[in-house]
């Protein structure tokens, strides 16, 4: 995982840390902190300086949520074709093999079923080491799907977002799964089925534009990064200055856009209560 692995800054000229293994310690980009990778982990992979949120995959997440070995996977080797034999600096089908070598992930969401103290649930988490979190039409059906599981088994959905937007290799393919999942979405909400979503760092474009903004309670990590177009593009469309924290998770519970704030240390106990309101 790249967010592990030490950028050429951290290693001083004295030398002397060469000699660590290679992702034992990195560099907080809120504070400029050493940290051990053990200590971040037992701290829920956030800053004990400054608490900044690191980004962390579905499998530390799914850690994190669910109670120990109760996560049992759904559609877990479903790949991408590639429906319109897309090349930019590469072919789309190389990319996603080496993606999958890379990360060791088939897409960029992972879903199943769990249990969080004891509640039973249907859960997606995605990953932004793959393609950025991209949504294109594995990510797409693999949600619908996990969604069509909780609204069978009426168990509560939760989906951890993180996303750089919809799959441009996919062209238009990637923009049908906003449809399509926000229509499942529909239809687990009609059936009075409880889905909480939950933000972090970064969620946008397509999946902020779909199922991360439709939670019955939208959660957001704090200092996430959440819009639909980027901070940089907006200001050069407007031609003005933001303001400040725009687009990050405080600001956007100013302006209601979601529900909470919570650390990552306080999300398993706050899912919970939210899940034993919502069934009582
Ligand atoms: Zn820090």
């Amino acid at each position: 995982m790249a967010w592990f692995r030490r950028s050429k800054e951290n290693i001083s000229s004295e030398g002397q840390r060469k000699d660590m293994p290679d992702g034992l310690w990195t560099k907080c980009q809120g504070c400029g902190e050493i940290i051990h990778r053990k200590q971040l982990e037992q701290n829920f992979f956030i800053c004990p300086k400054c608490s900044a949120h690191f980004r962390i995959g579905s499998e530390e997440y799914f850690k994190i949520l669910l109670d120990q070995n109760t996560f049992r996977e759904m559609d877990k080797k479903m790949r991408s074709a590639d429906p319109l034999g897309f090349v930019d600096s590469k072919p789309y089908t190389d990319r996603i093999k080496e993606s999958i070598k890379k990360t060791g992930l088939f897409d960029a969401v992972r879903t199943g079923t769990g249990t969080v103290n004891k509640i039973p649930v249907v859960i997606a988490a995605m990953d932004f080491s793959f393609i950025g979190g991209s949504m294109g039409s594995v990510v797409g059906e693999k949600v619908a799907r996990a969604i069509d599981k909780a609204l069978n088994l009426r168990r509560p959905l939760i989906i951890v977002s993180s996303s750089g937007g919809a799959r441009m290799m996919e062209g238009a393919l990637s923009l049908m799964q906003l449809a399509k999942t926000s229509g499942k979405l529909a239809q687990l909400s009609d059936a009075g089925v409880p889905y909480l979503s939950i933000m972090t760092d970064p969620t946008t474009g397509g999946v902020t534009a779909s199922y991360a903004m439709l939670g019955d309670v939208n959660i957001a990590e704090p200092g996430a990064l959440i819009g639909f177009a980027g901070p940089r593009v907006i200001r050069q469309t407007i031609g003005k200055d933001l303001p400040k924290g725009f687009q990050r998770a405080e600001f956007l519970l100013e302006k209601g856009f979601v529900d909470m704030v919570v650390s990552r240390r306080d999300m398993k106990e706050c899912v919970t209560k939210i899940l034993r309101l919502l069934q009582d």
